[in-house]
């Protein structure tokens, strides 16, 4: 199990990644989008809780990664249409 590190949401695996192929199951290091709080995670095989918030270096790569925009975007019309 894995909790969010910003909203402390509850996930048995996590659900969104950027780095990792369709239908994989996440990488040390890899990108994850919390669906409850919309924020992005990195999934750690040492952390305690399997994911943590992205250090300076990695909150940017995701800032300028056009991929990572546009899930975060879709993830905010979702969330926009269901309030
Ligand atoms: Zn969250």
């Amino acid at each position: 199990m894995t909790i969010c590190p910003h909203c402390d949401a509850e996930y048995d695996v996590p659900t969104i990644f950027v780095s990792a192929p369709a239908g994989a199951l996440p990488q040390d290091g890899d990108a994850v989008l919390c669906v409850r709080c919309g924020e992005w995670c990195i999934y750690d095989d040492a952390d305690s809780y399997g994911l943590r918030k992205p250090n300076r270096r990695e909150a940017r790569l995701l800032t300028g990664d056009p991929r990572s925009q546009f899930i975060r975007e879709a993830w905010h019309d979702f969330t926009a249409t269901r309030n």
